[in-house]
């Protein structure tokens, strides 16, 4: 068997397609998404995450207001500016972008933005509400493995998923969003990590796949059943001395071999990658049709 590759970077433009219209209907109403975005220091590739988030607002129609911050900003005044947001009606969603540089608290930061604004979903509150099935923001990297998932028409219901990596950012939400009593979850989930004996002997029971490791070629062909859905969230750099740039990306799966027992499988780059700004995009409507009181 040959995997069908699912193309995250279509599956993501058409989402992006259905927002568009729905941003235009919203300002038809007088309401203007808002996203503002705080970026501390000069993390090269943190700009260019930045820079690809304001553009999908550009794109889209949504506002977003960009604080490019130095290195040396204080919490005192990074904590200033996230409480001058989270009072600011314009904005509807506020992102942090991670990491922020070693003298600041993180979490400090995080869990001082306000819960309605909260469109990275990272907030104790919105990951509280994620975990009993209230509406919440969903934390964009699993929420856009779910919906590759519901877009490429793969069975959750039933299935048993398989997810190698338990971090607060991708296996852990996502292995609570796939175990909920729901529509889009009622999956039978095992997380895997660095203290898992004989990961294999689990990952070879997956009929859904998710690595989230962080590690080149943690999945290989002989770690998989034929015919089981696979969903590489790993960005992995490579040296390749083809490539202009002296690397390549790559994934946590072995995409070439295990591919030919998948029966779908997600490429690096273009697959999970392109749906996560996407899911901060849903977000950050979802928060300003809540504000308007249409959500
Ligand atoms: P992380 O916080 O470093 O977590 C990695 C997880 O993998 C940990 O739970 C770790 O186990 C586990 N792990 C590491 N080596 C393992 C091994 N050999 N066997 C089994 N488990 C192992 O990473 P993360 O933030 O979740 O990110 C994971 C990957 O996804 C990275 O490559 C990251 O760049 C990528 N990512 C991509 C996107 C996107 O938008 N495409 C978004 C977020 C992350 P322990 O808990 O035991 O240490």
């Amino acid at each position: 068997m040959t995997a069908k590759i699912i193309d995250g970077k279509q599956v993501a433009a058409d989402i992006r397609a259905e927002l568009k219209d729905e941003v235009a209907g919203l300002a038809k109403q007088g309401i203007v998404p808002g996203l503002g975005v705080i970026l501390v220091g000069d993390d090269p590739a943190s700009h260019s995450y930045v820079t690809a988030k304001e553009r999908a607002c550009e794109e889209l129609g949504i506002y977003s207001e960009d604080n490019r911050l130095p290195a040396e900003t204080t919490q005192d005044e990074l904590m200033a500016l996230v409480g001058k947001m989270n009072a600011d009606p314009r904005i509807n969603g506020i992102l942090v972008q991670l990491p922020l540089p070693k003298h600041m608290n993180e979490s400090e930061v995080l869990f001082g933005i306000d819960p309605a604004k909260d469109v990275d979903g990272f907030h104790p509150v919105s990951v509280g509400k994620m975990v009993v099935g209230e509406e919440t923001f969903l934390s964009c990297t699993p929420h856009g493995v779910l919906h590759l998932l519901l877009r490429s028409g793969v069975t959750i219901e039933g299935s048993h998923v398989v997810i190698v990596g338990r971090s607060n950012i991708v296996g852990k939400p996502l292995a609570n969003m796939l175990v909920q009593k729901s529509s889009t979850g009622n999956a039978t989930v095992t997380v895997c990590h660095t203290r898992t004996k004989d990961l294999a002997e689990h990952t070879r029971q997956a009929d859904i796949l998710v690595a989230a490791v962080g590690r080149p070629n943690t999945i290989t062909a002989d770690m998989v059943q034929d015919g089981v859905a696979v969903i590489d969230v790993g960005v992995n750099r490579v040296d390749d001395a083809t490539k202009k740039r002296g690397y390549r990306l790559v994934g946590d799966v072995d995409f070439e071999a295990v591919k030919e027992k998948a029966s779908l499988i997600t490429p690096v780059p273009g697959g999970v990658g392109p749906m996560t700004i996407t899911m901060l995009m849903v977000n950050t409507v979802e928060s300003a049709k809540r504000a308007a009181g249409i959500g």
